[in-house]
């Protein structure tokens, strides 16, 4: 066995239905006494319930939380931590609500309790990222990573089905890409199989019922492993490409990730053996990738850039922004591979099945 390190999450995390009614002591344990609640404002009605639960250790709802994070909402967002003499944050919601929370914390230093109720995974992560004019730039740092996960799969009843799926197989790409990572180790690996096969059973149950309690159980607890897994190592091609699909030309995140992939996955199939095997293993698939690009399918999901607001127009400049600043990836990917990333979008822009190109 080769030597490695591993850097275990701080986070406290409880699990289970009903854990949500936990929340008062959680936020004492942390010595919130004036916590800001933050949501966004689709979510706000369902906000009301934590707040009422903190009572009057609540200072107040923001309910502004958008995609992304515009340096705007971050910065209006702060200011009112500030006015109300916040101590602590409790962001209940999705990956854009929990982004939200770190752009306060990172700085302003407040102690962060998530309350996730999507599968984006963002509270397993030391990771922020703000866009200003346009661009989001990302970075990392350990006062951002939540103190405290509630994770309430009660919560994610209301995810809407077709979101819970994407969102889903958003999860999943974290733990797939960790499979192959550069840094990863045993214990990522563990994290990511067993992720991986908790999301494979729940979404087909989610997709049946979409209250099915043991599904969103299953869903919410891959989801967390997934999320750990990204927390731990660095992501590869996968991640580049829905960063620079996102980014630059406004395609909805999860979605995003479900269509582009089984194609990443392929792109780095012969490169990635073992990742490979352990992924087609877990799903009980021959071919990981082709595994990935069912699952996604006959549940529903979209398998096609140009079904999700994609223009044929954009794949050139998509396959040059793909390739200037690569991340590292077991297949390398750069300006000599740009014909390759192109062919790959080409695919994955008309969803057909993943391909060895
Ligand atoms: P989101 O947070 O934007 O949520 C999408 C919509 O679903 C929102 O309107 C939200 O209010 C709603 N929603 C969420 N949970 C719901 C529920 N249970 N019931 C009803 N509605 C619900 O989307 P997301 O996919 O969760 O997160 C995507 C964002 O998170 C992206 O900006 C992405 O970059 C970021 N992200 C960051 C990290 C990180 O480590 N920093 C990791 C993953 C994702």
């Amino acid at each position: 066995m080769q030597a490695f390190i591993y850097n275990a999450q701080a986070a406290r995390v409880l699990f289970g239905a009903g854990t949500l009614a936990q929340l008062p002591q959680e936020a004492e344990r942390l010595n919130m006494q004036r916590a800001l609640v933050l949501c966004t404002p689709e979510q706000l009605t369902q906000t009301q319930r934590v707040a009422d639960l903190l009572g009057s250790k609540c200072v107040g709802t923001y309910h502004k939380a958008v995609m992304h994070v515009p340096v705007e909402t971050a910065s209006a967002a702060c200011e009112e931590a500030k006015r109300l003499n916040a101590d602590g944050l409790v962001a209940f919601g999705g990956g854009s609500t929990t982004g939200l929370a770190k752009a306060i914390a990172l700085e302003t230093g407040l102690p962060i309790l998530a309350i996730p109720t999507s599968y984006a995974g963002s509270e397993m992560t030391s990771i922020y990222g703000i866009t200003d004019g346009g661009i989001k730039k990302t970075g990392k740092h350990p006062k951002v990573l939540p103190r405290t996960v509630i994770y309430d799969p009660e919560l994610s009843l209301s995810l809407p089905l077709g979101l819970s799926i994407t969102s889903g197989m958003n999860a999943l790409a974290h733990a797939a890409e960790g499979l192959y990572a550069q840094d990863r180790n045993p214990m990522t690996r563990l994290m990511a199989m067993e992720g991986i096969a908790s999301l494979a059973k729940a979404l087909p149950l989610i997709r049946m019922q979409s209250d099915h309690t043991e599904g969103r159980a299953r869903a919410l607890y891959g989801a967390w492993l997934c999320g750990s897994v990204l927390g731990s190592v660095g992501m590869a091609l996968h991640h580049k490409l829905c960063h620079t699909l996102g980014g630059s030309f406004n395609l909805p995140h999860a979605e995003v990730h479900t269509v582009v992939l089984p194609h990443a996955l392929a792109f780095n199939a012969m490169a990635a053996p073992d990742a490979m095997n352990d992924l087609a293993h877990t799903l009980g698939v021959d071919n990981g990738p082709l595994g990935v690009y069912q699952l996604a399918k006959d549940n529903g999901a979209p398998v096609a850039l140009k079904d999700i607001g994609m223009k044929a127009a954009d794949l050139d400049l998509a396959a040059d922004l793909a390739v200037k600043q690569p991340y590292w990836n077991p297949r390398p990917f750069g300006l000599a591979q740009r014909d390759e990333i192109r062919a790959l979008l080409q695919r994955a822009f008309e969803g057909v099945t993943p391909g060895y190109g």
